[in-house]
């Protein structure tokens, strides 16, 4: 379900433009819908004699399938869909909540179990918001980052209908919001027009073209450079830096010239490079550096002036990385 087909049922009802506002905000928002006030003070009728089944389809939008916390503080969520499919959400530790915008994703990243199924179905914006308001009944949420399963880019309607939705009525700072994608032209072209205007995540990975198509066979053919340059004109626009995701992959994204090429192309910007090592699982063939190796290489860039974090995977010690948890589930009901 997209958010323009609630608007049209409210619509159709006969909600004004201010009730239309009012409910989508309650929603959205995670509280009981509608609260503050009695519907009947201010709803017209019909409105009124909708509600229940609206609130019940918005309810049974996304469903709780388990709760997998962590000693980070974080919590990942295995959500089911009305049609079967499962996804993930994740509770960040300071108010955050990372949500998914596809079942699958095409791109195929070499080092994502989401990666590896392929994209089975898009996610409706109504059910990206669902996630929030899900969120919400567990904790406070006050930043959304659209970085689990899925290609944001690649769903782009659906996202930015979501993303207009929290940043007016859903009480989330635009900046943070926060759009990650490997990199894709209409969203270069689309955000910067956007009413609300979410902060920019790019996943880099590397530095070397030819390996950055090797590692993400199926993004868009953009340079490192270019796509760094990208970047740079999308936070001159909203006064946000660009975060720039880097999954720390062992003798393949973590030696002596990737660091240069990171200086070469980072230095002076206005961004925060993020160093994410990666989580290491049976199925795919890669290995995470050692966590001394990560913090020597943080330490070397923000010495050469490249403002960098090093993080890590929300939720490391239960399957951490994108997908996994779905994947689980999948073999168990298939097992
Ligand atoms: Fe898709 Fe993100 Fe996984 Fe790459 S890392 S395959 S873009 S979900």
């Amino acid at each position: 379900m997209h958010i323009a087909e609630i608007r049209e049922r409210l619509r159709t009802a006969g909600a004004a433009p201010i009730h239309e506002q009012y409910l989508l905000r309650e929603w959205s928002q995670g509280e009981t819908f509608p609260s503050r006030r009695k519907p009947e003070e201010f709803l017209p009728r019909a409105l009124r004699t909708i509600l229940p089944q609206l609130k019940a389809d918005l309810a049974a939008l996304v469903a709780l399938r388990s709760v997998h916390p962590s000693q980070d503080g974080s919590e990942r969520l295995l959500l089911g869909l009305r049609d079967g499919q499962t996804i993930e959400s994740v509770l960040l530790p300071r108010e955050g909540l990372c949500v998914s915008t596809q079942v699958g994703c095409a791109v195929g990243c070499v080092f994502c179990m989401t990666g590896r199924s392929g994209l089975i179905r898009q996610i409706g914006s109504a059910e990206i918001v669902a996630q929030v308001v899900l969120g919400r009944q567990r904790r406070p949420v006050r930043r959304v980052v659209f970085m689990g399963m899925g290609e944001p880019a690649h769903n782009l309607d659906a996202v930015l209908e979501a993303i207009d939705l929290l940043g007016t009525g859903g009480a989330i700072g635009h900046k943070n919001l926060v759009f990650s994608t490997v990199g894709d032209l209409r969203v270069f072209e689309r955000l910067p027009k956007s009413t609300v205007k979410p902060a920019l995540a790019l996943s880099l990975h590397t530095t070397d073209a030819a390996l950055r198509e090797q590692l993400l066979p199926r993004a868009p053919r953009i340079t490192p450079e270019n796509l760094v340059a990208m970047g740079d004109d999308y936070a001159r626009r909203t006064g946000y830096p660009i975060q720039y995701q880097w999954t720390l992959l062992e003798g393949i994204n973590d030696g002596p010239a990737e660091l240069d090429g990171i200086v070469r192309l980072l230095k002076g910007r206005y961004a925060v490079l993020n160093l994410i090592p990666f989580n290491a699982i049976d199925e795919l063939p890669f290995r995470r550096p050692t966590w001394e190796r990560a913090r020597e290489m943080a330490r070397e860039l923000h010495r050469r002036g490249v403002l960098t974090k090093l993080r890590q995977s929300a939720g490391q010690d239960v399957e951490g990385g994108c997908g996994q948890l779905r994947a689980r589930s999948a073999n168990r009901v298939a097992g």
